[in-house]
């Protein structure tokens, strides 16, 4: 059992009186810790110790921030393996995936290590006879940071190391459904001379995300989660005049031409549709066939799909874990039975699976539908379970109408042998993150990781250049001397 634990001005602590709730492995449901609900007093606290810590951080020269990441960076790539059988208890996917989510988050640590380059203003002279204009930028202050459950480790690197690396101070608010594994994470950057009160952390729910959003300190907040949540975020930040990004949910299609080879799809569709058991917000959810594509899509599917190995994420040969909590599982069912209801088809059936071993984990076995249509829950909700809604469409317009029409834009993928149809549809698509012949299309640290529509709200995406954008503000100063 591990204390989850707040951390703030370089302290962990647990706050008194206040309510916990359980981590659970969603495989055994043994009890792996538990995570206290912090409120506006455990936040305003962290929000204090991020703002005494700032003018000194800020004076720190950008090398010096740089190389605590550089430290940092080596210190996770020896605690790799460790966190990624960890993290494989608390979330449940296998550790082949978590191991790629904390290199993913690892990417970031080095991206951000370039700052003094990538943090550099613009110089002229001479703007008019004898006077110089130059821009700077500048970190803003104490920043807030709310992340999902379903990449614990990965999501957080997203925002804090760029926030920190450009001179602010940071309160995180990570999930409360698996904060374990990254609490190391923050461990090491402490032992990597991380000094006290820039990076903080604050566990809890609603209540503590309203604090830290609402708190006059708080200069601005990077949120990911769900839709729902992301666009109270955004109002509610933008309402107070802070600067915020807010990441949101997706449905995104996957849309399979005649000409693409039947088994780099299949392939491509199996791993984005049941890959952390569909709890990802690249995750296909809408297999869209074009003509004669659609019969041998549908034949591959369905094989690879009933021969995925579902199990705890831990164990050997484990394709597919469980979902995270039983409330989740009953989510996922209510979009089965709803598309049953719906008229599309039920090829697989995920309903009934379970893992004798474990039998109280939170199990969705592979499911296939047919003739999803979009004005049904199936077709244009995020269902973020291991269900795959195969359509038909007669042509690429016919599938770029779908995915023009639906109400998310975070990722799309498109298989084909023809660059002119690739083409097309990076053009036409609207959407954000775009896979050719690639089913997730994940942006590298040193890119932009972002939505369209109402996966996204904000301008600024997470990751990349844009994060050092969002972190800082550009100054500019015109002299005559
Ligand atoms: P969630 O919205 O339930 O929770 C996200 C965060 O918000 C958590 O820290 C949670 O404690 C907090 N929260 C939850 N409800 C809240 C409320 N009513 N008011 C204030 N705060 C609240 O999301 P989740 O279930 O943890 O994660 C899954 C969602 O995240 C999916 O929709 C997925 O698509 C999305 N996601 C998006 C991206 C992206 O890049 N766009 C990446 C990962 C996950």
């Amino acid at each position: 059992m591990i204390s989850v634990r707040n951390y703030v001005a370089g302290q962990w602590l647990v706050p008194d009186g206040i309510d916990t709730t359980p981590i659970e492995d969603p495989a055994t449901r043994e009890r792996l810790g538990t995570v206290p609900l912090s409120g506006a007093r455990e936040v305003a606290a962290a929000v204090a110790a991020a703002k005494a810590a700032f003018p000194e951080w800020r004076r720190t020269p950008a090398v010096e921030r740089a190389r605590v990441l550089f430290r940092l960076k080596i210190m996770l790539d020896e605690a790799r393996q460790e966190m990624a059988v960890q993290l494989s208890r608390e979330h449940g996917k296998n550790v082949a995936e978590t191991a790629g989510e904390i290199q993913r988050g690892i990417e970031n640590v080095e991206h951000a290590c370039g700052i003094p380059s990538l943090m550099m203003g613009d110089a002229l002279e001479d703007v008019a006879r004898g006077i110089d204009c130059e821009s700077l930028r500048q970190p803003l202050g104490v920043f807030g940071v709310i992340t999902p459950y379903n990449f614990p480790v990965m999501i957080p690197m997203w925002f804090w190391p760029y926030a920190v690396a450009t001179g602010n101070t940071v309160v995180l608010k990570p999930s409360e459904q698996d904060p374990l594994t990254h609490q190391r994470v923050i461990e090491l950057a402490a032992e990597a001379g991380l000094p006290p009160g820039v990076l903080n952390v604050v566990h809890g729910r609603k209540e503590a995300v309203e604090a830290l959003i609402d708190h006059p300190d708080v200069t601005g907040v990077s949120f990911v989660g769900s839709s729902a949540v992301a666009r109270m975020v955004y109002a509610r930040a933008g309402e107070a005049g802070k600067r915020v990004q807010a990441l949101g949910g997706a449905k995104n299609h996957m849309i399979v031409l005649p000409d693409a080879d039947p088994d780099v799809v299949a392939d491509a569709v199996l791993s984005s549709v049941y890959g952390s058991a569909g709890q990802r917000c690249l995750a296909g959810s809408v297999i869209v066939g074009v003509g004669e594509a659609y019969e041998p899509m549908r034949e591959r599917i369905l094989d690879g799909a009933a021969s995925l190995r579902m199990g705890r994420g831990v164990d050997e040969g484990v394709d597919m874990g469980p979902v995270i909590s039983e409330a989740h599982r009953e989510r996922v069912m209510r979009f089965i039975n709803q598309g049953e209801r719906d008229g599309a088809r039920l090829l697989l059936d995920g309903r009934g699976r379970t893992v004798d071993q474990y039998p109280e984990g939170h199990w969705v076995g592979p499911t296939v539908f047919e003739d999803v249509r979009p004005d049904t829950p199936l077709g244009n909700e995020e269902v973020f379970g291991p269900v795959a809604g195969l359509s038909r469409a007669s042509s690429l317009d016919d599938a770029l109408d779908l995915v023009e029409a639906s109400p998310y834009g975070n990722a799309t993928s498109i298989f084909t042998t023809s660059g002119w149809a690739a083409r097309e549809f990076r053009y036409r698509a609207g959407i954000s993150m775009i896979g050719v012949n690639i089913g997730v299309a994940a942006p590298m640290a040193f890119f932009p990781f972002g939505g369209a529509k109402h996966s996204f709200y904000g301008d600024l995406k997470a990751q990349g250049r844009d994060a050092v954008e969002f972190f800082t503000d550009k100054r500019v100063v015109i002299s005559r001397w």
